[in-house]
């Protein structure tokens, strides 16, 4: 961020975070989750959202939150943040150990050398084992849990594994079974959902979760049920307002490339927001936004730091009407899905030059 100086942020774009709706996204989780505990995700920065900020709103409630950055972690700490912080990829050199140990941070361990080394360190931690049973990202196979858990005697330990297709048609069924095989004549506690689990598969959630997403309001599966159907709140609201309206004749093109050419006499306003803000790049022309609170679509190219929207129906926009760019009745699934991508994108891609407003 520049340097704190004396003229306030004046481009109308804004980031509001409803920490209400956080803490009933939250309360959702629970209720879906039953008896197993819950790690609340906040890794990227709490998706966007400002870790400490939702740390801080699920301070009250939250078992233990999960994230990935060292440096994130420790500042929570500094700022008093005293739930459980479980690691997601651990540590990734043994010179972090030390500020493991101090800070209580709980490390997966997912390679059978960091075990070797954890128990060389003499730090003696909880740690979570990551087991590889189909996703082939990180993980211990059998082999190497055997291993693992023979050198890591004494350690309190909890296995974990993360499921590829909790959203998708392929379900979980296959790691289950792997993990089963794994698990048997073990009685480690397991800790296994995601969000789309969560909802899923509630035969599947071992004794802790690890919701993300959805806690941030977004739906972990938009294509089958959306966000508002399984009952949750989106946290994040992007406005802006327009900061220009101008009409057009036929041919006239908008914006770079004329991605977009008018084809009968129309009026266009333009946002204050753009790629340089999160903004999809890839949204092409049709996808919806809001402006005086009636749905429209965008027209042409997404630049840096404009989009430019259709007013057709909307006679009464003008200079400083205000814009939704996502919110309750105009998800980030549906913006996501018209750029091809998901919620979890656009929350991470929200840019630092954006202020950001907490509510609730
Ligand atoms: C990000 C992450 C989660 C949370 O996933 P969501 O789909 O956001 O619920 C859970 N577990 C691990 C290991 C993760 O990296």
């Amino acid at each position: 961020m520049p340097e704190a100086v004396d003229q306030p942020v004046t481009r109308p774009i804004q980031a509001h975070i409803d920490i209400a709706a956080l803490r009933h996204n939250h309360a959702l989780a629970r209720r879906h989750a039953g008896k197993a505990r819950m790690w609340s995700v906040i890794k990227a920065n709490g998706y966007g959202h400002g870790a400490l900020r939702i740390a801080r709103g699920l301070e009250q409630v939250a078992d233990g939150f999960a994230l990935l950055e060292l440096d994130t972690a420790l500042a929570l700490r500094a700022q008093g943040i005293r739930q459980p912080l479980l690691l997601l990829e651990g540590f990734y050199n043994t010179d972090e150990l030390q500020a493991f140990a101090q800070q209580h941070l709980i490390p997966v361990v997912h390679r059978l050398d960091q075990a070797e080394a954890l128990v060389r360190s003499d730090f003696s931690l909880p740690v979570y084992l990551k087991l590889n049973t189909g996703m082939n990202r990180l993980g211990l196979n059998v082999d190497e849990l055997a291993a693992a858990l023979d050198l890591l005697r004494g350690y309190e330990i909890t296995l974990m594994t993360h499921f590829s297709d909790a959203d998708e048609g392929l379900g979980i069924d296959d790691q289950m079974q792997c993990l089963k095989k794994m698990h048997r004549g073990r009685d480690y506690p397991l800790c296994l959902a995601n969000s789309a689990a969560l909802l899923r598969f509630p035969e599947a959630l071992g004794d802790w979760v690890r919701p993300g997403i959805m806690l941030y309001g977004a739906s972990p599966f938009p294509w089958m049920k959306s966000a508002a159907e399984i009952g949750l709140r989106p946290v994040m609201t992007l406005t802006s307002e327009l900061i220009a309206v101008r009409d057009l004749q036929p041919g006239d093109r908008v914006g770079y490339g004329g991605a977009f050419v008018a084809e009968h006499r129309m009026t266009i306003g333009i946002v204050a927001c753009g790629y340089g803000d999160g903004y999809p790049r890839h949204a092409p022309t049709g996808t919806p936004i809001l402006v005086n609170g009636q749905r429209t679509r965008t027209v042409g190219r997404v630049s840096m730091d404009k989009i430019c929207v259709d007013l057709t129906d909307i006679a009464a926009a003008r200079v400083g009407s205000p814009v939704i760019l996502w919110s309750e009745g105009l998800s980030s699934d549906e913006v996501a899905a018209s750029a091809g991508t998901v919620s979890y994108e656009l929350f991470c891609a929200l840019a630092a030059r954006v202020p950001v407003v907490e509510q609730g």
